[in-house]
């Protein structure tokens, strides 16, 4: 078994993931010490504990390492959020220091039945919701991971399971993670920038089925399929089907099912959209690998309220708007307007753009055509808007993007912030942006 008080580790980052290798290993008996690229005047903004600043006195770098910091260390546990191309990480392995990531970590420390998902779209909704079925069914379930608590302080606790969600980042850095279940629920264009190729983004994903004892699958998913022949799987998808989860028309009605029974009427599940539909099934087939029924956990659907940001409305004076901030990617994008048009009786009014993060905004064009009347492009990328639909209209902010959208939309239309886009050129994260959205609306619709 592997204990950390044989190992002296570095910490690479000191943001909430960080901290948390920080405080598990100290409390445990480990040698730490840690390096962060911003300086100690940024760091000092992030909250650090006062027992952790005393007990890491003098064993923070902010400046360029040299090969002396890792003199004594035989582990650097890297964060998710610094790239393992860095200067710093090139040193420790020059060095002979093997580079593992906090869920790595976790990975060799816990004892609980796990869950994994990852995907490009959907993930922290069915963490989220699987952990919501869970707990409704008498589990204790701790939704850990890219979301909610760093992995590591799960393992202290008396959670009888964890729900992992796991990013690009987390699982580039992970090698021994044995889930009960893993999925990837989709994969489209995003993060290229970081990885350089899509192959490349692909295959960092595929680690989740690697030591995995069953992958949940969607069965009309694009690169998505496990690539060993010898995992178990368990399917799902909008098509009927006789295995796993499909939907079939009984009594003229559209009902989930699994094995071919019939669970639920699709209309009863209140999440907006084709793909939320995918995402509960994702969802019942993680509980049933951790021994809870599909028939047991369905009628708790009902009570899940989906996450902020993530196709909510925010106001509705005749013309609606919606917030979907969390749409980062051209994927996500998609999603909100295959599940926004059927529903929406008058004109759809896009306003999207940010930092494309290396992503082709030319994917939206048919999805732009065929759903939406006019597009309020803002930030760095904005122009590629413009080149992927003739009617865009360049905004300076998003401000001035609502206002132009609510001029434009009458009576029964809607205004969408969906971005396609990361937030970081013109804000600080996403959950910023829907917020100066949610107050460029009130006062458009106030004035
Ligand atoms: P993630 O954690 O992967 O970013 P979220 O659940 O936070 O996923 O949703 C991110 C965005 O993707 C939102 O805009 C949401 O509406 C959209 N989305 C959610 N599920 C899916 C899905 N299965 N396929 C495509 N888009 C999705």
């Amino acid at each position: 078994t592997y204990n950390v008080r044989e190992h002296s580790y570095a910490v690479g980052g000191l943001g909430m993931t960080g901290q948390a290798c920080v405080r598990y290993l100290l409390s445990h008996g480990a040698k730490v010490k840690a390096f962060d690229t911003r300086s100690s005047a940024a760091l000092s903004d992030e909250n650090l504990t006062k027992d952790m600043i005393a007990s890491m006195q003098g064993k923070v770098e902010t400046s360029p390492l040299t090969s002396a910091f890792y003199d004594d260390v035989d582990t650097l546990v890297l964060s998710p959020g610094l790239s393992p191309e860095i200067e710093q990480v090139a040193l420790a392995k020059s060095c002979g220091v093997e580079v593992i990531g906090d869920i790595e970590l976790f990975a060799r420390l816990n004892t609980k039945p796990v869950v994994g998902i990852t995907g490009s779209n959907g993930k922290t909704t069915v963490t989220l919701l699987a952990t919501h079925l869970l707990n409704s069914t008498g589990l204790k379930a701790l939704a850990a991971g890219n979301v909610g608590l760093p992995a590591l302080d799960t393992l202290d606790t008396d959670a009888d399971v964890v729900v992992l969600e796991l990013s690009s980042f987390q699982l580039e850095t992970t090698s021994n993670l044995a889930l009960n279940a893993a999925t990837i629920l989709n994969l489209s264009d995003d993060h290229l920038d970081r990885h350089g190729s899509f192959e490349r983004y692909a295959s960092v994903k595929h680690r989740i089925f690697d030591n995995a004892s069953l992958a949940i699958v969607w069965r009309d998913g694009d690169n998505i399929q496990p690539r060993s022949a010898s995992l178990q799987l368990m399917h799902y998808g909008l098509g009927e089907s006789e295995y796993g989860f499909g939907i079939a028309q009984i009594d003229d009605k559209a009902q989930l099912t699994f094995n071919g029974n019939a669970l639920i009427d699709v209309s009863e599940i209140q999440l907006a959209g084709t793909h939320n539909v995918l995402n509960v099934m994702a969802s019942l087939g993680l509980c049933h690998a951790l021994g809870v029924s599909p028939e047991a956990a369905v009628p708790h659907i009902k009570n899940f309220t989906s996450a902020p940001h993530r196709c909510v409305e925010v106001a509705n004076n005749g013309v609606r708007f919606i917030d979907d901030s969390k749409a980062t990617n051209v994927g996500a994008t998609i999603a909100a307007l295959e599940g926004l048009a059927p529903v929406t009786t008058g004109k759809l009014l896009l306003i999207a753009g940010g930092d494309a993060k290396g992503a082709d905004i030319n994917a939206l064009s048919p999805y732009l055509l065929q759903h939406v009347a006019q597009v309020f492009a803002i930030g760095k990328d904005a122009e590629l808007f413009a080149k992927a639909f003739e009617n865009t209209v360049l905004s300076n902010d998003l401000s001035e993007a609502v206002k132009r959208a609510y001029s434009a939309a009458s009576h029964g239309d809607v205004v969408l912030l969906s971005p396609a886009c990361a937030s970081i050129d013109m804000f600080d994260n996403y959950m910023h942006r829907g917020q100066v959205f949610k107050n460029a609306v009130e006062e458009v619709i106030a004035a």
